[in-house]
């Protein structure tokens, strides 16, 4: 059966680490938004509040992974 991937974007609001501005973020991959500020890629942390970290390596190394398999699957 195939599958259809559905290309709806997911956005939020929210303080970006790099820019510190209040900016729209894009989703990229489960949990990891881009900012559409300054494009640098971030990552979603809930603690309570909803708050955006900058990227490690190994989140780097995830999101190159999730976007692989993404690819793949869809
Ligand atoms: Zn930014």
């Amino acid at each position: 059966m195939a599958s259809v991937k559905i290309g709806y974007i997911d956005t939020v609001h929210g303080v970006c680490p790099s820019c510190e501005e209040e900016t729209l973020l894009v989703a990229i991959v489960t949990d990891y938004y881009k900012c559409t500020n300054c494009g640098h890629e971030n990552r979603q942390y809930v603690n309570g509040s909803i708050k955006y970290l900058k990227l490690d390596d190994k989140d780097k190394a995830f999101i190159e992974r999730m976007k692989q398999n993404e690819e793949k699957d869809g």
